[in-house]
């Protein structure tokens, strides 16, 4: 194990923003730290970064405490969503900059710097201005500036939140093959679920200042624990009680889980074929480049997202059936009361 952190928490005044966070980073494993804006999960990076005070608990790497270590002395980058190149230098001194602090020979600078700019795809880019790139191109750099002084651990603030959509799913699945690439350990805070997707190969879900939920991605996404987990994770709606035991009988599962189980549905869990058990009224259709996307008010369990294949013609009004994708659904635990 690499990096470890130990029921930590970090206070401002009287408020904890990081709460007793315990997580653990194998060496090579790229960790996602996935919550809504304010759950404290940039603190938690700055406090790894040894650029927040520990109120309590422990930050230790192979299992040598960090406490006394100054940012500098860590051996950790840190990458945030802008990049922050420095604009007056070219993409070639930007990337070389971490070296030429250490008074690296010019010889192996160089070197290092064709090797990086290799391995994020910008060979011949050396004498740009950062100006004169795009936002993914920018990215590109900052990330091999990061990684030019070999970290053990790189820190990466929603490094993709600043691209646009199209630009931010290429850059998602190469930014993830360059990590693997270079073998680089990376803790990711993001509140941005398909970015988390991406490019980790853990998620920790953070609420208010906890961890509530940690594993493998699937893992988590397979079962998530509570109904904010769920939504959180992109999950469309929760269904609960009668309407929930409704669409686990219609999919089969109905003896797998008390009564009572709330369930998550993806916008896809339902789809519409004449052999479906589950008999609703088409309340909106709206076609999308893959497929119809339907509103339905199903008998018993209310209004819910469905889709059909394209091509279907569905209108408000029809009366359609629907058949349960259960590996687009999540029983949720029954919450404990409280
Ligand atoms: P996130 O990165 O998840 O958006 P942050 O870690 O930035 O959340 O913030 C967590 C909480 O701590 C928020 O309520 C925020 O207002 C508060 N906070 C963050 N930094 C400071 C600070 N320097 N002083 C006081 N409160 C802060």
């Amino acid at each position: 194990m690499s990096l470890s952190i130990s029921d930590v928490t970090v206070r401002y005044g009287d408020t904890a923003a990081v709460d007793h966070v315990s997580l653990d980073l194998a060496a090579g494993e790229v960790l996602a730290v996935l919550g809504p804006s304010g759950c404290g999960k940039s603190t938690l990076l700055r406090a790894v970064a040894g650029l927040e005070p520990l109120s309590a608990g422990a930050i230790a790497w192979d299992g040598t405490d960090l406490g006394g270590t100054p940012t500098h002395k860590r051996g950790f980058a840190l990458m945030f969503q802008d990049g922050q190149l420095f604009s007056h230098l070219t993409v070639a001194r930007n990337v070389a900059y971490a070296l030429r602090l250490r008074r690296t020979p010019s010889a192996r600078v160089a070197s290092r710097v064709r090797e990086l700019l290799a391995l994020v795809g910008l060979e011949g880019y050396d004498d740009r201005l950062p100006g004169t790139l795009s936002g993914g191109e920018r990215q590109r750099v900052a990330l091999a500036r990061a990684l030019a002084v070999e970290p053990r651990l790189i820190l990466l603030d929603e490094p993709l939140s600043a691209l646009d959509a199209t630009l931010r799913e290429r850059l998602a699945g190469d930014l993830r093959s360059i990590l693997q690439a270079a073998g680089t350990t990376a803790l990711l805070v993001t509140h941005d679920h398909e970015e988390a997707f991406a490019l980790a190969d853990r998620l920790a879900v953070m609420r208010a200042g906890r961890v509530v939920q940690a594993g493998a991605i699937d893992e988590v996404w397979r079962a998530p624990v509570d109904e904010e987990t769920a939504l959180f994770l992109g999950y469309a709606r929760i269904v609960r009680e009668d309407a929930a035991a409704r669409v686990l009988a219609a999919a089969g599962m109905a003896s797998s889980y008390p009564s009572g189980a709330a369930v998550a549905l993806r916008r896809s869990a339902l789809v519409v074929d004449p052999d479906g058990s589950l008999h609703g009224r088409v309340e909106s259709a709206r076609v999308t480049p893959e497929q119809v996307r339907l509103v339905v008010s199903v008998d018993s369990v209310g209004s819910v997202d469905a889709v059909a294949p394209l091509g279907s013609r569905v209108s408000p009004g029809d009366e359609v059936a629907l058949r349960v994708d259960v590996t687009r659904l999540a029983a949720l635990p029954i919450a404990q009361a409280t």
